[in-house]
């Protein structure tokens, strides 16, 4: 992997002396480890979207339709008259400058086009050129730029080295969300054929077999029958977990990740066990096995398309409301888009927790409740045996993945339930946290081996933060509530931070949970010795 030559001393070299060349020239370098592969001409005939053949960003010339400049512009137009906040954001940036420090890939690699306002900049200058009367008569001194090939090749570099994370935007008096931009800069790219294989192949495997990852149905059956068989040998009891089951009342989507990667697999295990105990009527879908939406890293229309398969599998199956795992982009696109686009789903009920009798008011609407706000309820009406004793070999901190932190502002339930699971706790600064949680680094697609170097770089404040609590509290865990952290933190830290790992809230909750006649549990669900719990200690006893 590209890591394995990026060494720690030239990375923390930051440039930041401006360059010398203007920020107009559109000129990009593609240095290796700081792009991403383009998508494969199959993929794209798959997604029923155009494509120029095979290409890579390092070629010297780009494949681009004839007329490509007028796609461009109709495009702009389009979006323009569509997407009311797109034109704000076009007209009312006053370059305060308030964001431009904020940005994760700024901090990391110090170039300038990676400050949220020189980023909307690239496309806001064609904006003015083409369509404001100063910009078309006044052209350059009214901040407008000609589209040409470079610019092109400039929005490719640029709107793919942002993770649409919006920790900018909490930052903008004027409230302009940056990654509104960027997902419509790709808009734009893909109208001419343009997108990242790691974009494009998930959301072509979401339509062929129901989830990112291309996991077939009857593969998709196995990877849960198979956490079933573990569980028993973990518990000594065997749970239930029903696929495709009519009239259940609730449907649980999660995204694939949970069960095909590590370490999300044992946050599987961990709502296995939860859903056992409650006695949760409930069904997993096959055909709505993919509770994360990569259509939020392409287009509106993706993101569309990919969440109405969610309902229409609610509606199918016959439940009242939806459940959702822990992934970030779900939620982002649940609370911000759902309710336009596909919504509301009017044929689903209120979520109401069948143990509580909690009305979930909030999901009034999406009728879909996210699996923190079902636990903490659950915790705070006494719900739940937990013994936080079992995870005290872990010393977790939390990293509010960003969609859920500030998209969603669940920011006190997974709070909650950790400081119920566990007893060791320490939060990293306050400017790190919350909603001014900085990105994984690797969100929105870019999560790849090639793009490394802008993973690492961009991963950085995070990474920093974490150092900072391991170093002070022995911190060993990093806990987090989205399948994309999962999967990029873990080079992340192995990188910056080695020695902590990275593990999912209900993993904990899975740790923690004592069971109704399940058998001493000595290991925890990574089949790690628990500190206390060794074979004839005391507490082991205590638990039986
Ligand atoms: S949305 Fe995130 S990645 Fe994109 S410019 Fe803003 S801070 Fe940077
Ligand atoms: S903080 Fe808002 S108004 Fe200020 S430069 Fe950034 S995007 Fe523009």
């Amino acid at each position: 992997m590209a890591e394995d030559k990026l060494k720690q001393e030239d990375l923390v070299q930051i440039e930041l002396t401006p360059p010398a060349r203007d920020w107009m020239d559109p000129t990009v370098e593609f240095r290796k480890g700081t792009w991403n592969y383009t998508a494969v001409p199959e993929t794209l005939d798959y997604l029923s979207l155009p494509n120029q053949g095979k290409w890579q960003p390092t070629d010297e010339e780009w494949p681009l339709p004839d007329n490509w400049q007028e796609i461009i512009h109709e495009g702009i137009k389009e979006r323009l008259d569509k997407y009311r906040s797109f034109k704000i954001f076009m007209d009312i940036c006053v370059r305060c400058g308030a964001c431009a420090d904020k940005c994760h890939f700024f901090i990391g690699s110090g170039d300038p086009k990676n400050m949220p306002v020189l980023r909307a900049e690239l496309l806001r200058s064609i904006y003015r050129n083409d369509f404001t009367m100063a910009g078309k008569v006044l052209g350059k001194i009214a901040g407008g730029r000609k589209l040409t090939r470079a610019v092109i090749k400039e929005w490719f570099y640029y709107f793919f080295q942002c993770t649409e994370c919006r920790r900018c935007s909490v930052f903008c008096p004027y409230g302009i969300d940056t990654a509104e931009i960027t997902m419509i800069g790709r808009e734009l790219l893909s109208l001419l054929g343009l997108g990242i294989e790691w974009v494009c192949t998930p959301l072509a495997n979401c339509f062929r077999t129901g989830n990112h990852l291309g996991v077939q149905p009857h593969g998709f059956k196995d990877s849960i029958e198979f956490a079933v068989d573990e569980l028993e040998e973990i518990t000594g009891i065997r749970v239930n977990a029903p696929i495709n089951k009519k009239g259940a009342e609730i449907l649980f989507v999660a995204p694939s990740a949970d069960y095909f990667a590590s370490p999300h697999y044992y946050t599987l295990l961990g709502y296995l066990i939860l859903f056992h105990e409650i006695g949760l009527d409930y069904t997993w879908s096959s055909y709505a096995s993919e509770g994360g939406n990569f259509g939020l890293f392409h287009s509106h229309e993706m993101i569309k398309r990919l969440n109405s398969k969610i309902y229409m599998e609610a509606k199918r199956l016959g439940v009242k409301w939806i459940l959702g795992g822990e992934c970030g982009h779900m939620w982002r696109v649940l609370n911000q888009y759902m309710d336009t686009m596909n919504g509301p789903a009017d044929f689903l009920e209120v979520p109401v927790s069948p143990l509580t009798g909690t009305k979930f008011e909030n999901a009034a609407s999406t009728k879909m409740t996210h699996i923190s706000e079902f636990t903490a309820d659950l915790i705070k009406h006494g719900k739940l045996n937990l013994d936080p004793k079992r995870n005290d070999h872990w010393v977790p901190t939390y990293h509010d993945s960003c969609n859920p932190a500030r998209a969603m502002g669940l920011l006190e339930e997974p709070r909650y339930i950790i400081k119920h699971v566990s007893n060791n706790f320490h939060e990293m600064p306050e400017n790190t946290i919350r909603e001014q949680t900085f990105c994984c680094g690797s969100g929105a697609g870019l999560g790849t081996d090639e793009n490394m170097e802008m993973r690492l770089r961009g991963g950085l404040p995070r990474a920093n933060a974490v150092s900072y609590v391991k170093e002070k509290f022995d911190v060993n865990v990093l806990l987090c509530m989205c399948a994309i952290d999962k999967a990029t933190l873990p080079p992340l830290l192995e990188y910056w931070v080695p020695d902590v790992e990275v593990a999912g809230v209900h993993e904990l909750v899975g740790n923690a949970l004592m069971m109704k006649g399940e058998k001493p549990r000595t290991t925890d669900l990574r089949g790690e010795p628990m500190k206390g719990f060794e074979e004839g200690t005391e507490e082991e006893a205590k638990d039986v």
